[in-house]
This record gives C-alpha cells, structure tokens and sequence, in this order.
C-alpha cells in the first residue's frame, strides 16, 4: 500500500468512527509521526493530504525541517522533550504534546518570552500509571494546571496521553476515558492562559477507540508510513 492509500484509509476510519459517535469528523485533527521516515516520504504524505506532522525527536525534526521535509504542513512535537532542547522548538512547533512536568513549563515559558511569543502546550497525563512513562499522575493534573496559570509564555491547550502497551484497542478505553474525565473536570478553570481545547489521544492501533471516546488529536505513524525500521 501506497502513503496516500494509507493515509486515505486512516481519515476514512477516522471519519467512520467520528460519524457513529455522532461527531463532526473536521473536529478531528490526524497528527501524522513522521519519526523515521525521510523528508521525501513525509513530503509524500503532505502531497497525499496530511495537514500536520507530529515528530518525537528534536535532532530528528531539526534536520528533517532543514530539508523542507514539513512544508505545506503543520509541525507539533509529540515525544519526551528535555529542558536543553526546548530552545530548539518553542516558536519552531505550534504544539508541544508532551509537557511533563513543571520544569519543563517554566523553561518553554522562558524561551518563549525570550521570542516575544506563546507556546502552546499540552499536558501529558500517565494515565496508565506506568513507572516506564513519564507525563503527570491523574491526580496531579489539577496542581500543574494552577501552576502553569502562573507561567508566562506558554499556553495550556489541554491534555495528552500514551497509553499502556495493550494487545486490544478495546483494553486502551479505561484510558482514554480517564483522560476525558480529566479534561471534563478541569476544563472549568477559569485561568488567563488555559483553554482545554485538545484532548491527544490513540495512536495505530487504537485511534478508532480514541475517537470514539472524545479524542480531537490522534497521532498515527504506522498506519499511514508501515512499520519504522529500527535496525536500520
Ligand atoms: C510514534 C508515536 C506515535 C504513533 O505511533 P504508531 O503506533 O506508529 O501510530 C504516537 N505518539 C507518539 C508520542 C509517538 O512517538
């Protein structure tokens, strides 16, 4: 199967699962993770109609950017992003998906005043409670919304959640319904700087479930650019 097959069958799947769960599917933004693939194939992706591109890796992203790979596309950063690297992407990216701790607010607000701009962020939650994962515990996501209201610079634009390994998309629907119940009880926080418009959530294997429970962000990779060569 071709990129543009793939990515035809995905906003199809997308538009099904939307449409029976009696919403609109232009509510539903695909994130296309790019990661691994060269800025040839992502340039094919673009030309086949992807709208945004999603990359984990700042190295990655930089030099893929260099080579024209995201033009005539949105670019979000999606992976776990270190403090010395945010100087690379705040004002690069229109979103950072994976804002994981206070620290991180602080020096993306930083260099974001630095540039005279906003950076919106999501918070990302460990919904799964998984010690592997990084993002905020559920419980903790009400004190981390208060905190970044006090964070010059940044802009809080709602949640995101990876969720555990799971052999069904059915067994990820705890999870995706956890993060939804977060966005739903923060969501009336009446804070200069937070407006909880995303939730980011299901990937390959699940984006169908995710949509299905109020996802308006998925991150899709394998589906639309087959499987990424790790040994190559
Ligand atoms: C790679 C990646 C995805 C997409 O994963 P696939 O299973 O290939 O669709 C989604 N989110 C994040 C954060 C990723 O790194």
């Amino acid at each position: 199967m071709s990129i543009a097959e793939n990515l035809a069958r995905v906003q199809a799947n997308i538009a099904r699962a939307a449409e029976s769960a009696g919403r609109d599917p232009k509510e539903i933004l695909l994130v296309g993770a790019t990661k691994m693939n060269d800025a040839a194939r992502v340039q094919e992706a673009i030309a086949a109609g992807l709208r945004c591109c999603g990359e984990n890796r700042v190295q990655e992203l930089l030099e893929k950017n260099g080579a024209g790979a995201y033009a005539g596309a949105d670019l979000h950063f999606i992976g776990t992003l270190q403090k010395n690297k945010v100087k690379y992407l705040v004002g690069l990216v229109s979103l950072i998906h994976s804002v994981d701790s206070e620290a991180l607010m602080r020096e993306i607000g930083r260099q974001s005043e630095k540039r005279g701009i906003v950076q919106d962020i999501l918070l990302e939650v460990n919904t799964g409670g998984e010690t592997s994962k990084s993002g905020f515990a559920p419980a903790e996501v009400a004190g981390a919304l208060e905190k970044a209201a006090s964070v010059a610079g940044i802009r809080v634009r709602g949640l995101m959640t990876i969720p555990p390994i799971c052999r069904a998309p059915e067994e990820n629907i705890p999870y995706f319904r956890l993060l939804r119940q977060l966005f739903i009880d923060n969501g009336e926080k009446k804070y200069d700087n937070i407006r909880m418009d995303f939730m980011s959530m299901g990937m390959s294997g699940d984006y169908e479930a995710a949509v299905a429970c109020g996802a308006n962000i998925v991150r899709v990779g394998t589906a639309i650019f087959g499987q990424r060569n790790y040994s190559a």
